[in-house]
């Protein structure tokens, strides 16, 4: 079993997160116009469906988001591979446009309950612990997201 399949069993009974408010548009385009444009002119939505994570959505305008609630994004590309209309394209290839925050306030670990649930998932070593009980995201980040479900305190923000 993959490091990554084992802890997406172990956080599978954690409670069902808050729903993400933010639109967050797959990490390969140059310009988010033509989500509005080129999107709704594409029946397949191969992007959605390629997507082995499963965190690229359809939304009602017909245009992709992203949604961590139930697992991040590996940059594996295939969601661009797979665009034929223009939209995502490999030379594109960036973090997605989002800032992922510990919300001190409701983080178990800040107000003196140990908790590490956050910091083995990330693979990119990004969640430092400061003295054990002061979990902070540092510079590694890549904003995939893959942390967020798996804090029992939701406590893992989308900035
Ligand atoms: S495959 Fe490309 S054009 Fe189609 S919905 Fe996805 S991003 Fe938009
Ligand atoms: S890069 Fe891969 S994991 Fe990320 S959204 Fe695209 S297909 Fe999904
Ligand atoms: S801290 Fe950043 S790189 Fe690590 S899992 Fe969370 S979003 Fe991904």
């Amino acid at each position: 079993m993959k490091r990554r399949e084992l802890f997406s069993s172990l956080a599978s009974s954690f409670t069902k997160k808050e729903k993400q408010e933010k639109i967050i548009r797959p990490p390969y385009y140059k310009n988010k116009e033509v989500f509005l444009t080129n999107c709704i002119e594409c029946n397949d939505k191969k992007c959605s469906t390629v997507c082995e994570e499963n965190i690229i959505l359809i939304l009602e305008d017909k245009t992709p988001a992203i949604s961590f609630e139930n697992s991040g994004c590996t940059y594996c590309d295939e969601c661009a591979n797979a665009c034929e209309h223009g939209v995502l394209e490999l030379e594109n290839k960036k973090n997605i446009d989002v800032k992922i925050e510990i919300d001190m306030l409701s983080c178990l670990s800040w107000n003196k309950t140990m908790c590490f649930s956050c910091k083995d998932p990330c693979l990119d070593e990004a969640i430092d612990f400061l003295a054990m009980f002061r979990p902070e995201i540092n510079s590694n980040c890549t904003s995939c997201g893959y942390c967020i479900k798996y804090c029992p305190a939701d406590a893992i923000k989308i900035v």
